[in-house]
């Protein structure tokens, strides 16, 4: 039975590979591995909540005890399924970005006094008022400035950044931003802000004024498309691309099954 609930995820896989939505959504298969920039990913937004949590206990946090959570919830979280997909990076290569990361964003955020109302805040919402769309959102930090003013944070650990043209269009943030609008009373002012960990930047849109009324209908129109290609889930088609060298269903895909995936295994 597939998960009723759309994310902006599952939007996005579905329109990057229907065959992997297939893999992920409606048959559940467990994928062979996993890449290394996602495990590298989870564990800098694992640093970052705890980090946020202990500011929110009014505890001093020292570089030096985020460097030690983050080695901790590397070796922690660290599996043999875990693959390196760029054949010239070391899995040290990889410890040492996000450390560098982590660094960057230390000096340029300490001593951590925003106004945090959530991190990891999961919002569940429906874009329809009978309960025909549910959606659900996980923002990676959510802060509240008082008197209706938020401002939605996302953590981006890849290497793209976005253009403030790419920024007006993202539309990760603007299931964020209808998320908070349909579970908060009071919004009067959003900000949205991208932190691009491994660069040191932040882009951010100050008082968003996004039409909620279109983002509504952008997003019911894909999920039609998605509810109307499931029904025939054999039309869920291999979409061959870059991606590929980081998508874990090879054994299953129409289009690669039979060949050697060329992710090796991180030692
Ligand atoms: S290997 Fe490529 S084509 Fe096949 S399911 Fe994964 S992303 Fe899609």
């Amino acid at each position: 039975m597939p998960n009723r609930s759309f994310s902006y995820s599952r939007l996005q896989a579905f329109k990057h590979c229907p065959a992997q939505y297939r893999f992920r959504y409606i048959d559940h298969l467990t994928p062979t591995g996993r890449s290394i920039e996602s495990f590298l990913g989870i564990c800098q937004h694992q640093v970052l909540q705890w980090l946020y949590g202990e500011r929110y206990f009014g505890h001093e946090v020292l570089f030096d005890q985020v460097l030690e959570r983050y080695r901790a919830i590397w070796s922690d979280g660290w599996d043999q399924g875990i693959r390196i997909a760029r054949t010239t990076w070391s899995t040290d290569d990889y410890y040492q970005l996000g450390l560098r990361s982590l660094a960057g964003f230390y000096r340029q955020y300490a001593p951590f006094e925003e106004p945090v109302a959530g991190t990891e805040e999961s919002l569940t919402f429906d874009l329809s008022d009978d309960g025909q769309y549910p959606m659900r959102a996980i923002m990676d930090r959510l802060d509240h400035h008082g008197g209706g003013h938020w401002s939605i944070h996302d953590y981006k650990t890849g290497r793209r950044v976005l253009t403030p043209v790419q920024a007006q269009r993202d539309l990760q943030m603007k299931v964020y931003y209808q998320a908070l609008l349909a579970s908060r009373e009071q919004v009067e002012q959003v900000d949205v802000v991208w932190h691009f960990l491994r660069h040191g930047l932040e882009v951010r849109l100050n008082r968003v004024g996004w039409n909620s009324k279109r983002i509504i209908g952008m997003l019911r129109k894909r999920i039609d498309q998605i509810r109307e290609a499931e029904k025939r889930p054999e039309t869920l088609d291999p979409h061959e691309s870059v991606l590929c060298n980081w998508c874990y269903y090879w054994d299953h895909c129409l289009a690669k099954k039979g060949q050697a995936h060329p992710a090796r295994e991180a030692g």
